[in-house]
């Protein structure tokens, strides 16, 4: 893959990945909004436990959505360095076809298997 196809890939990742979290952050406000428009105590109410695990749902998506960024950036840093699609354990070149369906991989899909 040259650099200009990854980075294209990358950035288009990174677009999808950004537009994920603005839709997390505006279901948090909306979770944030109708607990307290229920006034809902989390401790006591058993609606609250609702709320509670609808919280830790969208929470837990946005890690995952900023870890994602963060190997995006990653990605987009080897591609800077020329060291993308390079396995980072074997040194093998990781094929395209790998890298396509997911560009912030770091090693070829045997060393990913080894671990
Ligand atoms: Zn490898």
């Amino acid at each position: 893959m040259t650099p200009d196809a990854a980075r294209a890939l990358l950035v288009e990742k990174r677009r999808e990945t950004v537009a994920r979290l603005r839709g997390l952050d505006e279901s948090w406000a909306d979770i944030v909004e109708s607990a307290r428009d229920a006034n809902i105590d989390d401790e006591h109410d058993p609606e609250g436990s609702t709320v509670a695990v609808a919280r830790a749902q969208v929470s837990s998506l946005a890690d995952e959505g900023r870890g994602q960024l963060a190997a995006i950036d990653a990605a987009i840093a080897r591609v800077d360095t020329g060291t993308f699609g390079v396995c980072e354990r074997c040194g093998a070149t990781i094929p395209d076809a790998r890298l396509e369906a997911r560009p912030t991989a770091t090693r070829c899909v045997t060393c990913a298997a080894a671990r």
